[in-house]
């Protein structure tokens, strides 16, 4: 067997590990494994590519790319291992700016070697797109981090005109891409580069930083479709490969992430949500009607005498970094004969699986964890539904009040149970910024404090009791 045969034979064990983890990522019982099977597919793809003959040539400035690799992995390995989980969505945005950015890089220096070894011949539309798409992810992700990060307001950025200049921009950079097609200029390259950057920058500014994890997933899709041009680019069957599986994954993830938040992708990328929210919150007081308030003790005699609770978490639960006394909580209920469910909101907290992660953190059994459909049915027996630092996942206005802005956005019916009980710190909405009717209703009890401080409390009272 050739060299050449070896290496196309282990990128096809890679490509087919790159299948099988995202399969595995599909569920939190396998998203483990999945992940190290595809670094393990990723790590035979690069050390094949060392092996590589390209034009009858070793390959060329391998200490180079021995340095590179060494820095990145100085930088990455640490940062991936100490990296708070709320602040994983920022993570991911600039992961994935730099993998745009190097198939940005990757397609201008074969665009600047085409045009130095043969000045005479065009440039093809795949180097062209992988600039475009490549620079726009990169530079989209960078103003995504500044929003997560809060190096920057996290509020749309709107001026007058702005999708129209947008839409200027987007043009001129097609209208330049089909100029270098047509003559071949070296100089419009920059051009086209400079545009690309200021598009990513334009497109992200008016996205409102709630909004932006689904902003994430799409240039997430950018670099894929990127990378794959790298792929045409360089002949590279793997690239393609990979690149088109992290181009379809993130479309699929950011259409499932706009429908289960109720709004279109449009609408999530040009409404600019969140820009009439004012910073503390619609509804800061009770605004004279009255709620019931408990206390952690109250909460815990209510638990006793139930016979199933179903605990949902949300975003306030990742905030208070309660999730392993909310495991420990359910712990002392089922010691007491008493059965516990999790109720998993596709997009309970601010991205994609942020629950599942930080209940797969405090090791939470995965049979515990229900999603939405079956938590549903799991509350119409439930006694008690103690929902845990949610609000917009459980908002009956979603199905109720058709002029919310959440209308249309599945939830987990929490008002199913027989008692409904939320942890918060106070009367604040959620992300969307609206009222929740269920913090008014008979069967509901507040207990105001931080999630984590509450149920260290509650699980001492139920112990005590
Ligand atoms: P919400 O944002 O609706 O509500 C969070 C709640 O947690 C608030 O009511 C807040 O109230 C409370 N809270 C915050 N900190 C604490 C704390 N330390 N202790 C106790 N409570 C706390 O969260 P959900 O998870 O229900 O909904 C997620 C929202 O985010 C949805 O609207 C979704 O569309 C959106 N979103 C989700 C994405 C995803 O991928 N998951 C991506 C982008 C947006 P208080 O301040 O009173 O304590």
């Amino acid at each position: 067997m050739s060299r050449e045969t070896l290496i196309d034979l282990l990128y096809l064990f890679s490509a087919t590990t790159f299948v099988l983890a995202l399969k595995g990522l599909g569920s939190p019982k396998h998203a483990r494994k999945g992940n190290m099977l595809a670094a393990f597919g990723m790590l035979v793809a690069i050390v094949s590519t060392f092996f590589k003959y390209v034009d009858g040539h070793k390959l060329y400035h391998v200490p180079l790319m021995l340095l590179g690799m060494f820095i990145g992995l100085i930088v990455a390995v640490p940062v991936a291992r100490f990296v708070k989980m709320t602040a994983m969505p920022q993570l991911v945005a600039i992961f994935n700016g730099v993998g745009g950015g190097a198939a940005s890089l990757v397609s201008i220096t074969e665009f600047v070697h085409i045009k130095s070894t043969h000045p005479a011949t065009y440039v093809t539309l795949e180097v062209l797109l992988g600039v475009l798409i490549g620079t726009v992810s990169f530079s989209g992700s960078a103003i995504a981090f500044a929003k997560l990060q809060e190096l920057m307001t996290g509020r749309p950025i709107t001026y007058p005109g702005q999708q129209v200049i947008n839409g200027i921009v987007g043009l001129a950079s097609v209208v330049i891409i089909v100029t270098i097609l047509v003559t071949a200029s070296e100089p419009l390259l920059w051009v086209l580069l400079a545009l690309a950057f200021v598009l990513g920058v334009i497109f992200v500014l008016p996205i409102g930083g709630a909004d932006v994890p689904v902003l994430i997933s799409l240039l997430n899709a950018f670099t894929g479709l990127a990378v794959a041009a790298s792929g045409f680019t360089l002949g590279s069957n793997l690239l393609i490969v990979a690149g088109t599986l992290v181009g379809a994954s993130g479309i699929l993830l950011t259409r499932l992430m706009s429908k289960a938040m109720g709004r279109s992708l449009a609408n999530v990328l040009f409404s600019a949500f969140g820009s009439n929210v004012t910073a503390s919150g619609a509804t800061d007081r009770a605004d004279g009607r009255s709620v019931r308030s408990g206390t952690p003790e109250d909460i815990a005699i209510l638990l006793g005498f139930a016979s199933r609770v179903v605990f949902v978490p949300g975003y306030g639960l990742a905030v208070s970094q309660g999730q392993h006394v909310l495991r420990e909580l359910a712990e002392v209920l089922e010691e007491k004969g008493i059965e516990v469910y999790y109720g998993i909101h596709p997009v309970a907290g601010r991205m994609p699986g942020h629950m599942n992660v930080l209940l797969a953190e405090a090791n939470v059994p995965y049979e515990q964890l229900v999603e939405m459909d079956e938590a549903n049915s799991e509350l119409q027996t439930a006694d008690v539904c103690l929902v845990v630092g949610a609000n917009d996942t459980v908002n009956p206005a979603a199905t109720d009040d058709k002029t919310s802005p959440i209308y249309g956005m599945p939830i987990i019916h929490a008002d199913l149970a027989e008692n409904v009980v939320f942890l918060k710190r106070s009367m604040r909405p959620g992300f969307a910024g609206i009222e929740n009717e269920l913090l008014y209703n008979p069967k509901t009890t507040l207990v105001f404090g931080d999630a984590k401080d509450t149920l260290t409390k509650m699980v001492a009272a139920v112990k005590a009791n």
